[in-house]
């Protein structure tokens, strides 16, 4: 969303504060005396809802940005948090000269923050500012122009490719200098494809865009130099900005632009999951075919022979690698992530074809010297082959200190190798420079003290603080653990679920512990005659955050989800009934199974926590204004199994809210 205009300009240039500045009093106490002004005034006036703990947590957040310091600023449900740290950032901003980055835990929150009736349109409209604010989205959310080529050719998923390439902007197959061009092939513009569907032309991991030819004229690099140029924010997913830290040096290195330019703040918005996604972005993925694909284009070079035989070598010892790795793993109920089994003779092929790339790497230095190949096709080849040597040296290493699994793709077998703590590289790459940091969100502390999560995150210094939500929530909110019988399973539980469906008239939000549960669910709501006039939303079908707008506007609908515990935010009667299907407890995959590893108590100190903050969220879905109210139904079984489980439960439900039969 770009909210500035030819007006804007003019605004930005002659007086780039909402305030007069006077250079003899420090800026931030001036910034400060306006998000008074605003609170007090401006926004009553507009005839917004001010709270007490709003304004409280816009005091806290001066504190950080007047001292360049990091601040947990947990905020309970309708806080308004959000309007609080978007004030500060925008004015550092602008102070600064560089943009604010606002890093939300998924797309679909960043979504929620640009909507015409999102937080930053509407303070733009009750302040009168005009605000730049620039969406960074990841380079996933983009099509990718050679990935739709191939799936033209192969008339891949059941889609009207064709129609697809006929509808993209006239300048990306136009051998004609741009004159003007623009960003698209944002997923938003093909919510009419599902997941599946999508993933077959969308950018993944393995495109090679620095080589590609049609770099210049594809929506996924326009969309870069699009957000760099924000004056006040650019908003991006907690992955994509992690992803800025850890390609920052390499890029740098290479003579290119790291993805996002220097900010001045960074906001990160739900906090608490920054810690999961710094393990994902921080870790390697390999698959055979790139590296096959890559490597082979050497030959098509004047090479001398070594090196085509060690090529071929290589080739042969990777098929051979992951062959061991498609024997050796495990799968796991609920994960598409098996777990890898370690053998012996798993890890000599590893060997063996690691040192097979030390060797190609060693030819390749004298291969450069002659300079009988391309330039940019050798720097390719050896940034890969350094990226296979650092992720195969980490598999390598104990156990203790390395995450890994295999996964499957059409084309073959991924293997992903992470590190197992993160701490190092956000400490040295984030959390040193000297910078105002916001980690916001309802759930950050654990009994009240927020040492867990900066611990986990390597942070030293900080501020922080909590602050309830505003909610009467013994009033708006009824918690309900129906009792089904357990004997009759699924069948019971679905059951019940179609009874509290037809009890709120849908209006429903049914938030699902895995894929799995969902796809059972899907399929036996057709068998289900009380819900034939009710329209399903199921996550998956359709891009998410056109099943939001969907279910928003369609009153009586229900909302199928896995990923939105979090971030959902939809007032009003269109939502008055979340079930949870079952407790959110984590996966026993690779990455919460090394976790187990490194404490005394798994149960306790990770599958516990995790859950009950992730149920935290997904109950704060329901109450989202101070008109709503409706029902959460807890359908977890353990509630009725584990006493201890039902305690904790009953002890994160918010203030004033009771568990009834
Ligand atoms: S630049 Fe990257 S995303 Fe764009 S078409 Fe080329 S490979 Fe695909």
């Amino acid at each position: 969303m770009n909210l500035r205009s030819k007006k804007a300009e003019v605004f930005y240039n002659v007086e780039p504060y909402p305030f007069t500045y006077d250079p003899s009093t420090p800026f931030i106490q001036q910034a400060a005396d306006w998000v008074a002004d605003v609170f007090y005034e401006l926004l009553p006036e507009a005839g917004f809802e001010v709270r007490d703990e709003q304004i409280y947590m816009a005091f806290q957040l001066e504190k950080a940005f007047a001292d360049k310091q990091t601040i947990f600023a947990e905020a309970g449900v309708g806080t308004g948090k959000t309007l609080a740290y978007l004030l500060y950032a925008v004015c550092y901003a602008r102070y600064t000269r560089k943009p604010a980055v606002i890093a939300c835990a998924d797309e679909s929150l960043i979504e929620q923050l640009v909507k015409p009736e999102g937080d930053i349109a509407k303070l733009a409209r009750h302040l009168e500012l005009i605000i730049d604010a620039r969406l960074g989205k990841s380079p996933d959310q983009y099509l990718c122009l050679k990935k739709l080529d191939q799936a033209r050719i192969q008339a891949k998923a059941d889609v009207n490719w064709e129609e697809i390439a006929a509808g993209l902007p006239s300048f990306v197959n136009s051998s004609a200098p741009m004159q003007a061009f623009y960003a698209y092939g944002d997923r938003r513009n093909y919510s009419q494809l599902n997941d599946e569907q999508w993933n077959t032309i969308n950018w993944d991991p393995f495109q090679d865009c620095f080589t590609c030819d049609r770099r210049h004229r594809c929506g996924q690099t326009l969309s870069r130099d699009h957000y760099r140029r924000a004056a006040d924010i650019i908003i991006c997913s907690h992955d994509y900005y992690l992803e800025h830290v850890w390609t920052y040096e390499g890029r740098k290195r290479e003579g290119q632009l790291p993805l996002l330019p220097e900010h001045s703040s960074v906001v990160f918005d739900e906090g608490h999951l920054l810690e999961s996604a710094a393990m994902k972005a921080f870790g390697y993925k390999m698959k055979h075919a790139t590296f096959e694909e890559l490597i082979t284009r050497l030959l098509q070079n004047e090479i001398r022979e070594s090196l085509a035989v060690l090529i071929d070598e290589a080739i042969v010892q990777s098929e051979v690698m992951f062959n061991a790795f498609g024997r050796y793993n495990l799968s796991i109920a609920g994960s598409d992530r098996r777990e890898i089994v370690l053998t012996e003779t798993l890890l000599d092929a590893v060997r063996r074809f690691r040192n097979l790339i030390s060797a190609i790497e060693e030819e390749l230095v004298f291969e450069g010297e002659l300079y009988t190949l391309d330039h940019y096709q050798l720097r390719i080849v050896e940034e890969h082959m350094e990226m296979m040597q650092k992720a195969l040296l980490l598999f390598e290493q104990p156990e203790s200190t390395v995450i890994s699994w295999v996964e499957d793709s059409p084309e073959g077998l991924i293997l992903s190798v992470m590190p197992g703590t993160v701490k190092e590289m956000l400490k040295s790459q984030v959390f040193h420079l000297r910078m105002p940091v916001v980690f916001s969100s309802a759930t950050m502390s654990v009994e009240s003290s927020f040492r867990y999560l900066a611990d986990s995150l390597g942070i030293e210094r900080f501020l922080s603080f909590s602050v309830d939500s505003p909610y009467a929530y013994q009033a708006q909110m009824e918690v309900l653990a129906p009792l089904w019988s357990l004997a009759d399973g699924f069948d019971g539980k679905m059951k019940e679920a179609v009874r509290l469906l037809g009890q709120t008239g849908g209006r429903a939000l049914i938030l699902f512990r895995t894929r799995e549960e969902l796809r059972q669910f899907k399929e036996n709501v057709k068998a289900e005659p009380m819900l034939g006039g009710m329209s399903f939303y199921y996550e998956g079908d359709s891009e998410i955050s056109h099943l939001i707008s969907a279910f928003q506007q369609e009153e009586e609908s229900v909302l199928c989800a896995v990923s939105l515990w979090e971030g959902l935010d939809v007032p009003g009667p269109s939502l008055a009934n979340v079930i949870i299907w079952s407790l959110p407890f984590p996966p026993l995959d690779p990455v919460f199974n090394a976790r187990r590893k490194a404490v005394a108590d798994p149960f306790q100190e990770v599958d516990m926590p995790y859950m009950l903050l992730r149920l935290r969220q997904g109950i704060g879905r329901l109450i989202r204004s101070r008109d709503d109210s409706g029902i959460v139904v807890l359908m977890g079984e353990e509630l009725r199994t584990h006493p201890e489980v039902k305690e904790k439960v009953i002890s994160v439900l918010p203030k004033g809210a009771r568990l009834k039969s």
